[in-house]
């Protein structure tokens, strides 16, 4: 090694460090780097040509965002991969990346209210028209498809919060017959969930159970090859590209993913049954009870489990929500999902006051309610709180 250098440009080229062939780390490294290079311009400009494999610029790719995508894909039974700097980056990107000027789409009032946003106040911008309908609603959806060409449908199952589930058959087989392509925001039901639908892209908020210590935020978009590759270029454009030291904190979630959703959901249905049996509760919505409107459609769709969140009516109206929830001493009061803590949102309080007044009652949302997303603790301790809580919210 020229050690002839001065010590000002050595810092700039340090020693390296490469592991002889056969040995290697258990744990991928993180590519905490921007740029790559090639041998020389011959093969630079095959690179950047994609004729040959390998990296250049983060913002386009890195071996860290690959590592994560090609698992994403593989969960969620596809293909291939992208994955963004959050949620919301990737539903706002695939939309950009498909759509354009004339396009109708349609979404649901039961989404989550950022997607409707971007329709509603950013695509509308760009020509783009949209049809907002209930999930409930597959007539409804039939009848639009048959009068307006329609690009794409988005929607998700269960719906955020009183988990609505969507007919995915019926829904999938009516977008097909007119031509338009389905996106599901699957971040629900989970990324080992719906991979055997007939969907052409789903959407997934890694922030929630994907990396499931609340710590990070990213996204992915999941589809076949062709449709990544066709979005690819749009997404490097646009930028939202996930931090490699985000993807790893992501791909070191993934490892206790399963574990993670089978406890949360046993505990979840734990504290679905205990509710249901509450005097000072009127309503629960957890898609694993019987008394679920949709369980036999949850039943055959969730194969694996119903989730990890819980919503319920509680009696006494927006008093009673108030006390209930300030008395909770394990559950933070704080928005997302499926991380390790276990969480409470009465979601008036985000309630967004975009619906048309006929779509209002399809939210669900009403004074009364009220959405836990279970953790990690002890079920005990959780139903204890809980109890507690709803004697305080009583007096
Ligand atoms: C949280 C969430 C998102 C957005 O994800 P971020 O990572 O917070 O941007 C999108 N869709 C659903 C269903 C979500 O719950």
């Amino acid at each position: 090694m020229p050690v002839l250098m001065k010590k000002p440009t050595r810092v700039q080229h340090p020693p390296e460090v490469e592991l002889p062939a056969g040995n290697q780390a258990l744990v991928p490294p993180i590519y905490q780097s921007v740029k790559f290079e090639y041998a020389d311009v011959a093969q630079t400009e095959q690179g950047l040509r994609g004729r040959i494999p390998g990296f250049f610029y983060s913002r386009h790719s890195n071996p860290t965002l690959r590592q994560l995508e090609l698992l994403l894909a593989e969960m969620q039974g596809r293909e291939a991969a992208l994955v963004t700097s959050s949620g919301v980056a990737a539903i706002g990107m695939c939309l950009f990346a498909l759509l354009k000027q004339g396009d109708h789409v349609v979404c649901f009032a039961e989404s989550y209210s950022p997607t409707r946003q971007l329709l509603k106040k950013v695509l509308a911008r760009f020509g783009v028209t949209h049809t907002l309908l209930s999930i409930e609603d597959m007539d409804g959806l039939e009848r639009t498809l048959r009068e307006k060409p329609t690009r794409l449908v988005i929607f998700e199952s269960p719906t955020n919060p009183v988990t609505k589930v969507a007919d995915i058959p019926r829904l999938t087989a009516l977008a097909r017959s007119h031509g338009a392509l389905t996106v599901l925001d699957n971040t629900f039901a989970g990324l080992h969930q719906h991979g055997e639908f007939d969907i052409d892209i789903y959407l997934h908020s890694l922030t929630k159970y994907a990396s499931g210590h609340g710590d990070v935020l990213g996204g992915a978009v999941i589809a076949n090859a062709d449709l990544i590759r066709s979005m690819h270029g749009d997404f490097t454009v646009f930028g939202a590209t996930l931090d490699p030291h985000a993807a790893y904190l992501i791909l070191r979630g993934m490892k206790t993913y399963f574990l993670r959703c089978r406890e949360q959901a046993a505990t979840a249905m734990v504290v679905a049954r205990f509710l249901e049996a509450h005097p000072q509760v009127s309503a629960v919505r957890y898609p694993g009870l019987e008394s679920h409107p949709q369980h036999a459609l949850a039943r055959a769709q969730m194969q694996e489990d119903f989730g990890s969140v819980v919503t319920f009516e509680i009696r006494g109206g927006l008093e009673a929500a108030r006390r209930f929830t300030d008395a909770l001493d394990y559950f933070a009061l704080a928005g997302s999902l499926g991380s390790t803590e276990s969480l409470v949102m009465p979601p008036q309080l985000v309630q967004p006051r975009d619906l048309p007044a006929a779509l209002v009652p399809a939210s669900g949302i009403t004074e009364n309610t009220i959405r836990l997303s279970i953790g990690l603790e002890a079920v005990e301790d959780l139903i204890a709180d809980l109890s507690q809580a709803l004697e305080k919210s009583a007096s």
